[in-house]
C-alpha cells in the first residue's frame, strides 16, 4: 500500500454522488426528480400533498386500513388523519413485536396563512390580513406572486377546494412593497424590522361596485364575487384554512439542470422520497411505515402534528389487526425494537455564506444523503441526540447499500439551529436519527436542491427498509 492509499484508507472524505453513478442510474435520478416535480407543483399544502399521497398509495396496492379486519405479511394498508397526515404501512414477515421500521418526514412548509377575519379595504384597494406560519424571512415574501390554497365551508355546510394562481389563466397574488426611491428610512432598519409581520398583507382587489349607499366600494365588489362563485360570506373565512404560498412551479436549475428550485421542498424532497420507497416496498421482514405529518414547521404541536397521538395509536391497531390483541406490554415490546429515519432536510453550506457554517461538520449539495446525529440549538438543545450504536447501525447500511452520505449538523455552534420531529420520535423510546437532503435557501418562496442527493434519499429509504 503507497503512503497515499493508506492515506486515503485512513482519513473521512465526502464523496460527490456524480462521482458514484453509473449512466443507468443518472438515467433513473433525472427521471425520479420529473416525477418528483409534479408532485411538488401539485402539493402546495400538507393537504394537498395528502391526496396526493392517497392518490399514489392507491394507484400501489394500498387500501384504506379502516377496511380491513385483519393484516397479514405484504398487506398494504394507510390510514388518514384530518387530510393533513397520513401513515402507510406494508406489513412484514417478522414478528412485529420485533419492531418496525419507520420513516417520518413533514408535509407542511411555511407560508403566509389569512387570518380569520381577513378581508378589509383601504386607499380603494382590497386587503387580506395573513399571519406568517413557520420560520420566514419577511423580506423574502413581497413583491412575488402568490397562489391561494386551503378550504373554506360555507353557512349551508359545503367544503369548498380553493386553489387561485396555479393554472395559467388565474390571476395571482401579492403582498406589495415600497418603492427604493421611498426607502430610507426601512433601509436603515434591521432585517428583521424592514417588513413587518402586519404589513404581510395580501393585495385582492381594486375595482369597486359604486353605489353610493356603500361605503366599502372595493371590499363589496370582493365580497360579491366570492359570494358568486364560492357561495361564501365574509362570517365563512373565521372558520377556513386558506394558505397564501409562491404561485410559480418547480424548475431545473443551472445550466446543467443539476438542481431542483420549488417552493416546499422542505419537507417534501423528503416526504416525496419516503413515499416512493414505500410504495415500491413489497415483503419486506419488518413492516415497514412511513409517516407523513403536518405542524413539524410550528413545534410537531397540534393533532395532524408528531406530538399527536396519531402515529402510536395507528401503530397499535396495526399491531391489534396482525395479532387479534395488543396490550400495552405487546405494544410496549413492539416500540422498543422500532427505529426510525427522521427525513427532514439539512443545510447545505451556501458559498455566499460558509461563515455560518463549520466546515467540517456539514453538509454539501451533490455530496449526498446527510445523516445528522444531532440537531437542535445552544448546545444540542431541542435534539435527541442518536445513539452511537443507532447511528452505527444506520450508516452501516447506508455503506453496505452503496449510498453517497455525509454527516452533517445545523450549522456553527450558537449560530442558530433548529429542530426536527426526531426528538418526539425519540420521546417514544423509539431509536431515531435524522437523515435527510441538503437545502439551499432553505424555508425561502425557492429552495434549492441537488437532483443526486434526492435520488440518493430515496436509495437511502429503500435501503433502511429493506436492511434493517
Ligand atoms: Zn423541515
Amino acid at each position: 500500500m503507497t503512503q497515499k492509499e493508506l492515506y486515503k484508507s485512513l482519513t473521512y472524505e465526502r464523496k460527490n454522488v456524480y462521482e458514484k453513478l453509473t449512466d443507468e442510474q443518472k438515467q433513473e435520478m433525472l427521471a425520479f426528480c420529473e416525477e418528483y416535480k409534479t408532485f411538488l407543483n401539485s402539493g402546495k399544502t400538507e393537504r394537498e400533498c395528502i391526496v396526493m399521497a392517497e392518490k399514489m398509495a392507491a394507484e400501489n396496492g394500498f387500501v384504506n386500513m379502516d377496511a380491513k379486519k385483519q393484516l397479514k405479511p405484504g398487506d398494504r394498508v394507510y390510514k388518514i388523519n384530518r387530510g393533513k397526515n397520513i401513515l402507510l404501512a406494508v406489513i412484514g414477515s417478522e414478528d412485529i413485536e420485533d419492531g418496525v421500521n419507520v420513516i417520518g418526514a413533514h408535509v407542511d412548509s411555511p407560508r403566509l396563512d389569512l387570518k380569520q377575519n381577513p378581508l378589509y379595504e383601504s386607499c380603494d384597494l382590497a386587503l387580506l390580513k395573513t399571519h406568517y406560519y413557520g420560520g420566514i424571512k419577511k423580506y423574502q415574501w413581497p413583491a412575488t406572486p402568490l397562489a391561494m390554497h386551503g378550504v373554506i365551508h360555507t353557512s349551508s355546510g359545503e367544503k369548498i377546494n380553493i386553489c387561485i394562481g396555479e393554472d395559467e389563466n388565474d390571476p395571482v397574488f401579492c403582498v406589495t412593497d415600497l418603492l427604493p426611491h421611498l426607502a430610507k428610512d426601512q433601509m436603515t432598519k434591521k432585517m428583521t424590522e424592514g417588513i413587518e409581520g402586519e404589513s404581510l398583507n395580501i393585495l385582492v382587489g381594486g375595482m369597486g361596485i359604486y353605489d353610493d349607499d356603500v361605503s366599502e366600494k372595493v371590499k363589496f365588489y370582493i365580497l360579491k364575487l366570492l359570494n358568486e362563485r364560492y357561495g361564501i360570506v365574509e362570517k365563512d373565512f373565521i372558520s377556513a384554512e386558506i394558505e397564501l404560498v409562491p404561485a410559480f412551479r418547480a424548475r431545473d436549475v443551472g445550466l446543467d439542470a443539476s438542481f431542483v428550485g420549488a417552493y416546499g421542498q422542505d419537507d417534501r424532497v423528503c416526504a416525496f422520497t419516503a413515499l416512493k420507497s414505500i410504495i415500491t416496498t413489497a415483503s419486506p421482514k419488518k413492516t415497514a411505515v412511513c409517516v407523513l405529518v403536518d405542524k413539524e414547521e410550528i413545534g410537531s404541536v397540534g393533532n395532524t402534528g408528531m406530538l399527536s397521538r396519531f402515529f402510536d395509536m395507528t401503530l397499535a391497531e396495526i399491531v391489534h389487526k396482525i395479532k387479534g390483541s395488543c396490550d400495552l406490554i405487546t405494544y410496549n415490546r413492539v416500540i422498543s425494537n422500532t427505529a426510525c429515519m427522521s427525513s427532514d432536510v439539512g443545510v447545505a453550506v451556501d458559498p455566499n455564506y460558509e461563515g455560518v457554517t463549520e466546515k467540517r461538520n456539514s453538509a454539501y449539495a451533490g455530496k449526498g444523503l446527510i445523516v445528522m446525529k444531532y440537531t437542535g440549538a445552544r448546545g444540542k438543545s431541542e435534539s435527541s441526540d442518536a445513539n452511537a450504536e443507532f447511528v452505527y447501525q444506520v450508516c452501516k447500511i447506508l455503506d453496505d447499500n452503496n449510498i453517497v452520505w455525509q454527516t452533517g449538523e445545523l450549522g456553527k455552534v450558537d449560530q442558530g439551529g433548529g429542530g426536527t420531529i426526531a426528538q418526539y420520535v425519540a420521546n417514544m423510546n423509539i431509536d431515531v436519527i435524522d437523515c435527510g437532503v441538503p437545502v439551499l435557501s432553505m424555508h425561502s418562496p425557492f429552495e434549492i436542491t441537488a437532483k443526486g442527493d434526492i435520488y440518493m434519499a430515496y436509495l437511502a429509504y429503500n435501503a433502511f427498509f429493506k436492511c434493517r
